[in-house]
């Protein structure tokens, strides 16, 4: 049995202790972290930035088709809705951009952008997002206590609350990282718009598509390479990246940007968390039990 401190109280705690004290709920975070990210600790290795693995969508090749948003709902058995944005179903999205005047459109694939510093992750008390060693940004629906702080904390709107589920679930683009042939997205698209690679060729590759046609992309830049502390999902544009939807938010780390709201609330989090993973890995536990004994007789 593993045995963790809580990073709270200082206390050993394993996940049996936890379960006898979860009315106390003060252990709460530890516990939930512990369980965290056993199966993807093994890949978790730490791979230099450039040969993470990454994709570059290249708007100005996009057609507006969707296979994109098909193959990701068939490859992660997501349901059909009618929606216009991310959900809890929809990992992926096609957006169209068009001015005013209408001479100039565009499209955007909205999805995780794989941050290299993701405050999704620094905003999870017990690391039910993780930052994989070589690039993607996962979920362990084992651990999440459903607080949601993600949501909050990620600058492009991505975590969805799947409220279909008895226990609601964040849900986003994973990257197809357990996938062999790499996203399934990129995989299906016909026009070549989403390559997957590795971010340091992928870059490359975007700046010599810039050097060969200066004029049919939006100035000299890469979105992702550096915006936000640089990101795994990398774009190319012709129009400024703000009116497909991209948020400026400079060269710095994005938890540096959500720093100042998650730092204020840990004593008030540490006891709510905790009672909500007490309730929650409770009744999951109990229902567990049930099932088993279900399956047994
Ligand atoms: S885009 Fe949002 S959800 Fe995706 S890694 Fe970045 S902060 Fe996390
Ligand atoms: S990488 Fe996979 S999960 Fe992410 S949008 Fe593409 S198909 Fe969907
Ligand atoms: S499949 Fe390719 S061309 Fe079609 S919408 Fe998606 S990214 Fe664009």
């Amino acid at each position: 049995m593993n045995n963790n401190s809580c990073q709270t109280c200082g206390t050993d705690v394993s996940r049996r202790d936890f379960l006898k004290i979860a009315g106390a709920s003060t252990c709460g975070i530890a516990v939930a972290a512990l369980t965290s990210g056993e199966a993807l600790a093994s890949s978790n290795e730490g791979l230099p930035l450039e040969e993470h693995k990454a994709m570059l969508y290249d708007s100005t090749v996009c057609i507006g088709c969707k296979q994109c948003e098909a193959a990701c709902k068939l490859d992660n058995n997501l349901a059909e809705e009618d929606v216009n944005d991310l959900s809890g179903n929809t990992f992926t999205i096609i957006k169209e951009y068009i001015s005013e005047d209408g001479t100039e459109s565009a499209f955007r694939k909205y999805q995780c952008m794989h941050c290299v510093e993701p405050s999704c992750v620094a905003s999870c008390p017990v690391a039910a997002l993780t930052k994989l060693g070589d690039g993607p940004v996962v979920y362990d629906e084992d651990v999440c206590i459903g607080c949601r702080y993600c949501m909050q904390a990620c600058p492009y709107g991505v975590p969805a609350y799947d409220w279909s589920q008895a226990y609601p679930l964040i849900r986003k683009c994973d990257l197809c990282y357990d996938r062999p042939e790499g996203p399934a997205c990129a995989e299906t698209c016909p026009k070549g718009a989403l390559i997957y690679g590795k971010r340091g060729e992928l870059i490359q590759m975007a700046k010599e598509r810039i050097a060969l046609n200066p004029d049919k992309y939006y100035e000299n830049r890469v979105f992702g390479e550096h915006d936000g502390g640089g990101t795994s999902f990398l774009i190319l544009a012709a129009v400024p990246f703000e009116k497909i939807g991209l948020p400026p938010l400079g060269n710095e780390s994005l938890p540096s940007h959500t720093h100042t709201a998650t730092s204020v609330v840990p004593g008030l989090f540490a006891g709510v968390a905790g009672l909500m993973s007490s309730i929650y890995i409770r009744t999951k536990d109990n229902e567990d039990d049930d099932l088993h004994e279900g399956g047994t007789t």
